[in-house]
């Protein structure tokens, strides 16, 4: 990886091929927006990526983690295996930007009607990722190595009890037959303007584990406090003894992180003191020593706190996400590529994302590279663009050929360069 490159051959012809196919990507990207779907329901988008595979003879298998689709290309030459990301579901939010081709389809979420959005981009992403196909598809005699893409489903999380997303996938051997040398992600932002390109060496989103704290004290009169333990003062305690977890006990000079409890549930009466509250919230870290340490405090912390007020704890640690950390060494291999596909001045280092992202379980397999495409057109302000996840979220279209043109650019470039 230490031989850096400032042409490439396929650099033009895969320009070419990403300008030729935008209108296609564009008019995929619409229609995935107006048919979005939420996690493991991808029933539909995933059939449109399948039939686009295969009708590029690119050897498909379908069903991977529900519903995700995982493609072949096999290059005209024997070589490494290099794998591109892409994930396809939407979440339950109403639209409110006015388009053509806005998503007018409702759902039922905990028991309430509401809407169906690409309020995260996901649309972008795997329009992107069709594009792509496309263009290594028609390049596929001068690729040394073979590309496998990867449309998975579920990135914000499997409906219920389900299972899905990348941690499915793999389990399921996306990585594997054949096996993946490293892989490439990226993310549409609304936090730069189109035509950016952002990145990190390292760690770049946290890792997102839930938190569920049962306290059970002993129901009393309210106006008896004596004659129980009230789970509700103990659960105030504990939120602000968690609090002292990331301002006194951690190294804030190694990484930040965050403990937020978004629930505290218990009692239904003026004058009753309950028998049980429960807490509920989100633990974020940058540094797997750090998230272990989190863990620790939250347990002893609770624990001890309950004990103190005469109640009991049962702490429940649900892990969720990991670190995205992006390989160095990848990266530093990466940066020059992005450069060339965006121009020197628009590729740039990015603040750390307490966000979390799925795609760091690629990342635990093989080296992989994750980074960020703007897509706030030039014009607007950037500080009142709707974030990802907002009703309001717009993606310019305009990010879509850049995002084509860098996964493509990447992936040729990965076969033929540090492996060449
Ligand atoms: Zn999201
Ligand atoms: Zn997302």
């Amino acid at each position: 990886m230490d031989r850096p490159e400032t042409t490439f051959p396929l650099d033009a012809p895969i320009a070419a091929a990403a300008r030729a196919v935008e209108p296609r990507v564009v008019a995929w990207r619409r229609d995935i927006h107006q048919h979005p779907e939420l996690g493991n329901r991808e029933v539909r988008t995933s059939a449109l990526v399948a039939q686009h595979l295969r009708s590029l003879g690119i050897e498909v298998r379908e069903k991977v983690a529900h519903t995700g689709v995982v493609g072949v290309l096999r290059g005209g030459r024997p070589g490494p295996v290099v794998a591109l990301r892409a994930d396809m579901d939407a979440l339950p939010v109403t639209e409110e930007v006015d388009l053509p081709f806005k998503s007018t389809v409702r759902t039922e979420w905990n028991g309430m009607s509401c809407g169906v959005m690409h309020a995260c981009g996901h649309d972008a992403h795997t329009a992107i990722l069709m594009g792509v196909a496309e263009v290594l598809a028609g390049l596929r005699d001068r690729l040394p190595g073979t590309v496998k893409f990867l449309f998975q489903p579920a990135e914000e999380g499997a409906p219920g009890d389900e299972e899905g997303g990348a941690r499915l996938m793999i389990e399921q051997g996306c990585m594997d037959d054949p096996k993946v040398g490293a892989v490439f992600g990226l993310h549409v932002t609304s936090n730069h303007p189109t035509g950016m390109l952002g990145y990190r060496s390292g760690a770049m989103m946290a890792s997102s584990d839930e938190l569920r704290v049962f306290l059970r004290g002993v129901q009393t009169h309210g106006a008896m406090p004596w004659r129980g333990a009230d789970p509700i003062v103990v659960g105030s305690q504990v939120v602000v003894g968690l609090q002292t977890i990331v301002s006194r006990r951690l190294d804030i000079t190694h990484e930040p992180s965050v403990v937020t409890i978004g629930v505290f549930q218990g009692g239904n009466r003026v004058n009753i003191i309950p028998d049980e509250v429960k807490l509920e919230g989100t633990i974020r870290a940058f540094d797997e020593g750090q998230r272990g340490e989190i863990h620790a405090h939250v347990k002893r912390i609770t624990e001890m706190i309950a004990a103190a007020g005469g109640a009991k704890a049962d702490v429940r640690i649900r892990r969720g996400y990991d670190v995205v950390v992006n390989d160095p060494a990848l990266t530093d291999w990466s940066v020059p590529v992005l450069k060339r596909v965006a121009g020197d001045s628009n590729v740039g280092i990015v603040d750390k994302v307490c966000g979390a992202e799925d795609f760091s379980f690629y990342q635990k397999v093989v080296p992989g590279f994750f980074f960020r495409v703007g897509c706030t057109p030039p014009d607007r302000d950037l500080r009142t663009a709707a974030p990802n996840h907002s009703p309001r979220l717009f993606v310019d279209e305009a990010c879509l050929p850049q995002g084509v043109r860098a996964l493509a650019t990447l992936a040729a470039g990965w076969l033929s360069g540090p492996h060449a």
